[in-house]
């Protein structure tokens, strides 16, 4: 025993001071401030940094324990539950090498290089033998070595993957962690022992390029949930169960919308139905347009590369783009419409009393994408963006995201969307224009929030290369939240292209080019759709508004004839008469979330009527044609969700 003890003075976050021993660790702080916070211990932090409880004190700090009750504590969490799966997946498979484990959102996951993929009857026993080394409880120990030590302990154990990583590790000691019968290469802090942890729940695998390189052999990586409590993974569980219903690879395909063929990777095919929706999309956006001051133009698909020169993308976009050669010209296809749109405002000459000027562009856009991303229709190589850009002097900016607004809630609204964030981008570390530009361009971005009284949050270094930005979210029907609209302030591409307009003092002016999108890419936004109303399109765009049902093949007819005046009203009408029961009929027609069924019998085929049946259940009652179709109408120009007789202002 030393005599002379160095003492420490350690300072608690409510300002308390204690000397203790140098040597002291934390688990003994925690366990000399009471028997209760030793137990929910899972971490600790001596002067801001997050450490193991194990970590001795050797100089006067101030240090905080953590429990599960503080911000840290999750990931922690979480990436200690990552080796639990590494260490059930070594007992059960000893041959698997293993690669590496982060936290993520709700989670964790691991990546394995197994003989053959891990299986679903793999996962569950993986599960189980988790919950036993939970039960074990055994210590989580940190072990500081050279380097050379640790390339010996996972040669031992043939793991290439982690040698791997040793090797390119650029510190002399690297450090480990064991737990009983595990070890792993890791910087930590982890929780103390194993049976502090034991809320997951192996949720799937997916094949996963080691390092994310696809030169790289392909891991298999192991998707797992882990929550602090019980109650949030169940109610995770429970949301992924939803989504995985409401998912639009599936309800795409089982609503024939959208199909996709290995020779246009990531490039959706529209279906009828499909493409009777997504072209509502547009027709609606267009009559707003209308309404609303846009000219809708149409412009070029590929262009000489001077363009992407002049406009910054080949410097900045690159990696995104497509490109292809004729006569000996090289050419980009356009990832975005906004060059074309400067080249159009280019053409003639423009007066302070032709702006705003506003471009609405429809044209189809090429952006390249990885293969090996899922398949669906949230990342594509090929998408129509309802994009629009505003030509307008400064002082005007603040009046055109006013206009902006009102048309975004307009739209979201329509499609049921109800609730929307808004978040200020401000500037990225790649990016064009001067500071002096960037400075105008935040400060009038901001100024139109704060005057819309609108909350909003600020994210620095989030806007677009060429400007600050304003994002919408929208939050979907199962509450998660999806990124739409957009609305980007550029000062600096009007000075690229010198962009001009003859101002009052007759003198040449620079315009400021606003880039809006309200849905985005429109392919995304199906998908989004899809997964928001589960299939249950608004009646306004549904793909079939109503099915035309007879009872037998005696009203077969009168059916066809029902359906032919609702089709030239301009609604979108089916014919179910099949010779199958009417039962079985509707059950399909529900099954196809068709809105209205219109059920025609002895009794409606005499009076020229149709009983109404609705996809939720319930009905609306028999209703003469010319009532049904003037109610249909009516829910259409007020693009209503679901058919209702009565349109109520909303
Ligand atoms: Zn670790
Ligand atoms: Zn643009």
């Amino acid at each position: 025993m030393e005599a002379l003890a160095k003492m420490v003075t350690v300072t608690l976050p409510d300002g308390t001071r204690k000397q203790v021993p140098a040597g002291t660790t934390l688990a003994q702080i925690a366990a000399s401030i009471g028997p209760r916070l030793a137990e929910a211990a899972l971490a600790g932090k001596i002067d801001g940094k997050l450490v193991d409880l194990s970590r001795p004190i050797d100089h006067d700090a101030s240090v905080e324990i953590v429990t599960a009750r503080s911000p840290e504590a999750v990931d922690l969490y979480r990436h200690s539950t990552a080796h639990l799966t590494a260490n059930a997946v070594k007992r059960l498979f000893p041959e698997v090498q293993i690669g590496i484990g982060p936290a993520i959102e709700h989670g964790y996951y691991y990546d394995f290089n197994p003989k053959r993929p891990f299986t679903p009857e793999d996962l569950a026993a993986i599960e189980a033998e988790m919950k036993k080394i939970v039960a074990e409880n055994n210590p989580v120990e940190r072990l500081e070595m050279s380097k050379a030590e640790a390339v010996k302990i996972f040669e031992g154990q043939n793991d290439a993957l982690k040698v791997e990583i040793i090797r390119g590790i650029p510190d002399d000691r690297v450090s480990c962690y064991r737990q009983k019968d595990f070890i792993d290469l890791c910087r930590g802090p982890h929780v103390p022992s194993t049976g502090k942890l034991g809320v997951f729940k192996l949720t799937h695998t997916a094949g996963a390029y080691w390092k994310g390189d696809e030169k790289n052999p392909m891991l298999q990586r192991i998707y797992g949930a882990a929550f602090l409590t019980q109650k949030e993974l169940d109610e995770h569980l429970r949301r992924l169960e939803e989504a995985k219903a409401r998912d639009h690879r599936k309800l795409g395909k089982e609503l024939d919308l959208v199909v996709f063929h290995p020779w246009a990777p990531a490039s959706p095919f529209f279906l009828p139905k499909g493409a009777s929706i997504y072209n509502g999309m547009v027709e609606f956006l267009r009559s707003e347009y209308r309404k609303r001051g846009y000219d809708e133009v149409v412009t070029p698909q590929i262009f000489d590369v001077e363009l992407f020169k002049t406009s910054g993308h080949l410097a900045n976009y690159r990696e995104n783009m497509f490109f292809t050669k004729a006569e000996e010209r090289e050419f980009g296809v356009k990832p975005m419409n906004c060059p074309g749109h400067f080249l159009m405002y280019q053409s003639r000459l423009w007066s302070y009393r032709d702006l705003p000027v506003r471009l609405a562009d429809f044209g189809r856009l090429h952006r390249f994408e990885l293969s090996g991303v899922t398949a669906g229709l949230t990342r594509v190589r090929t998408f129509v963006t309802d994009d629009a850009h505003i030509f307008t002097p400064l002082d005007k900016v603040e009046s055109e995201i006013f206009a902006f607004l009102d048309f975004l809630d307009f739209v979201y609204r329509s499609f049921g969307f109800m609730e929307v964030q808004i978040s200020l981008g401000l500037r990225p570390e790649k990016r064009i224009g001067t500071d002096e530009q960037w400075e105008r361009g935040e400060k009038a971005l901001d100024a139109a929030l704060q005057k819309t009284g609108r909350a909003y949050t600020v994210s620095p270094g989030d806007g677009a290369f060429y400007g600050p930005k304003i994002d919408f979210r929208v939050q979907d029907a199962i509450g998660r939240p999806w990124q739409l609209g957009t609305i980007q302030c550029d000062f600096a591409q009007p000075e690229n292209f010198d962009l001009t307009y003859i101002g009052e003092d007759g003198k040449p002016h620079r315009p400021v080019v606003l880039h809006r999108a309200i849905l985005g890419s429109l392919e995304r936004f199906f998908g989004i759709l899809i997964e928001h109303t589960a299939g249950n399109f608004p009646f306004w765009i549904a793909p079939v508004q109503a099915v035309v049902l007879p009872v037998s093949d005696r009203f077969a007819e009168a059916a066809r004839t029902a359906a032919e005046t609702l089709r030239s009203a301009g609604l979108r009408i089916a014919v179910d008469d099949r010779n199958e029961k009417l039962g079985a009929r509707i059950r399909q027609a529900e099954l196809a979330k068709t809105p209205c069924m219109l059920v025609v019998g002895e009794k409606e085929a005499a009076a020229g009527t149709v009983s109404v049946r609705l996809r939720h259940g319930g009905d609306a009652g028999t209703l003469s044609i010319e009532d049904y179709t003037a109610a249909a109408l009516r829910c259409v120009a007020s693009r209503g969700g679901e058919f209702v007789t009565e349109v109520k202002d909303r």
